[in-house]
């Protein structure tokens, strides 16, 4: 590992060199989705982002494991442990149960990452799965002093730590402005930044998944769920933390107190935080309670390939806020359509220029080394398309570059021949279908016009007869 990786550590505020626990091992920790809608393309800003991470490190020559939660119970519409879960506010508008609701956007997450290119975490656990882990920690707490029972929850006892705001150095009294929707104060409370580690009675009390529990039937926190499924999987040290901001207060800063209260020690060494994507025209960041979002769905049904958005995302850095509009889409659709055939028409026979190749890795690396200056790597890339050396070399290289950026680069441009291709096999087949059916019709063998129809329909093409002629589209 000749060069090595830097990145801002909100720890620390500061860009450090990465040393891990364990040479030439990462343990990476994701806060997952909360999986009550489908995951807007904020959302997958910030997934894009830590893939780039995570492949970097692999990359670099880095063991990886690499763990993610899935939120199917616990995160309350809003993060100061007020309102309803999440899950059950979906389950309410699709009238289905929650268990199905958690299925559903849980497979819809990963098919939008698939799209994405983003890498599928080594270990990914829902929540619901880890009861026991949560109980086991909360009475630990307990027993340790760090957590207390009021009016039925239990809460983590903020007063106990000697620094609870650690990740961030805003005032307290900002910080609790920036719990969102924050309403209501539970008077439970003995401070007003104690957050719920076990609930059995809330607000809401007709919540559908409860499990037993020393303290009564019940459900637990939110915050609890990343600190004991980090630990069940990558033990009680870890390396890298990461979350979109807005996770940074109180998502993070609580999973902080009560991990290092539970372990006695320090439990994580670097937090990695994405910035938000914004829509242009609009205020505030993207978000899925609201309803209305951008989805990777709506970004194909409108003709764009995923793996642009992908490409945009990198041409940005991580911790600056990005602006989403159709026009910088479009252009990047040019762009990469441009850049895809490129690659694609490089002739990949002949001689590789080791000493090229290796310079050029070299500078690719020390892009992303540079706190993941991914839109650096990409100049890096069109810098060596330009270069004098060999097709096969910069094959060789666009290959070796896409298993970081993971944007098709050497296959796109022939799967895109390969369906225009496919397209226009369909079409002519379609058009000989209804010219057949026209005959069948004029010679009155009905039968005959109707079973074309009918065949055509199998295959998802519907007919239809206007006054301009016959019309066909897919179903
Ligand atoms: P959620 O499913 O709401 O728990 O969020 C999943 C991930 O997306 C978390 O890491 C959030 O911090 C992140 N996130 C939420 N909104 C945005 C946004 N507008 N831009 C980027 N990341 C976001
Ligand atoms: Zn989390």
């Amino acid at each position: 590992m000749e060069n090595k990786l830097h990145f801002y550590n909100t720890l620390t505020r500061t860009v450090e060199t990465f040393i891990p626990n364990e040479e030439g091992k990462v343990a990476m920790y994701t806060c997952g989705p909360t999986v009550y809608h489908f995951a807007h393309i904020g959302n997958l800003r910030s997934y894009i982002m830590e893939d780039l991470l995570e492949k970097t490190l692999r990359y670099l020559g880095y063991d990886v494991k690499r763990v993610m939660n899935i939120t199917d119970v616990g995160h309350l519409s809003s993060d100061a442990d007020t309102g309803e879960d999440k899950m059950l506010k979906g389950a309410k508008r699709e009238h289905k149960s929650v268990m199905e609701i958690a299925r559903f956007y849980t497979d819809a997450f990963f098919s939008d990452c698939g799209k994405l290119n983003i890498k599928t975490p080594d270990v990914v656990e829902p929540a619901t799965n880890c009861i026991p882990e949560f109980i086991h920690m909360i009475q630990t707490l307990i027993e340790k002093g760090y957590a207390y029972e009021q009016g039925g929850n239990i809460y983590f006892d903020t007063s106990r730590l000697k620094e609870y705001y650690v990740l961030s150095n805003h005032s307290e009294q900002e910080l609790l402005v920036g719990v969102r929707d924050d309403v209501d104060e539970d008077a439970n409370k003995r401070n007003k930044s104690d957050f719920v580690l076990w609930f059995t009675k809330s607000k809401f009390d007709d919540q559908e998944l409860k499990w037993e529990s020393p303290w009564g039937l019940g459900y637990p926190g939110w915050h609890i769920e990343c600190s004991c499924i980090s630990m069940k999987h990558l033990g009680e040290y870890m390396d890298i933390h990461c979350g979109g901001v807005d996770n940074l207060f109180p998502h993070h800063t609580n999973e902080i107190a009560q991990s290092e209260s539970y372990l006695g020690h320090k439990w994580c060494n670097y937090w990695f935080h994405i910035h938000h994507l914004v829509e242009k025209g609009k205020t505030g960041k993207m978000s899925k309670s609201s309803g209305e979002f951008l989805t990777v769905s709506l970004l194909e049904n409108k003709g764009y390939d995923p793996v642009v958005y992908r490409m945009f995302c990198l041409q940005s850095h991580y911790r600056k806020p990005l602006e989403f509009s159709y026009e910088v889409l479009d252009n990047m659709t040019a762009t990469y359509e441009k850049l895809a055939k490129r690659i694609g028409t490089l002739r990949r026979e002949g001689e590789v220029d080791q000493e090229k190749y290796d310079a050029y890795r070299g500078r690719f690396e020390q892009a992303l080394c540079d706190d993941l200056n991914s839109s650096m790597a990409i100049t890096v890339l069109y810098d060596m398309l330009k270069e004098d050396m060999s097709d096969a070399t910069k094959y060789a290289l666009a290959e070796d570059f896409d298993r970081v950026l993971s944007l098709n680069l050497t296959t796109a441009y022939a799967a895109k021949n390969d369906k225009q291709q496919v397209d226009a096999e369909l079409e002519s087949y379609i058009l000989a279908k209804i010219e057949e059916r026209k005959a069948a019709k004029k010679e009155k063998d009905f039968a005959r016009a109707d079973a074309i129809r009918a065949e055509l329909q199998e295959k998802g093409i519907l007919l239809e007869d206007t006054r301009e002629g016959v019309k066909w589209k897919k179903a």
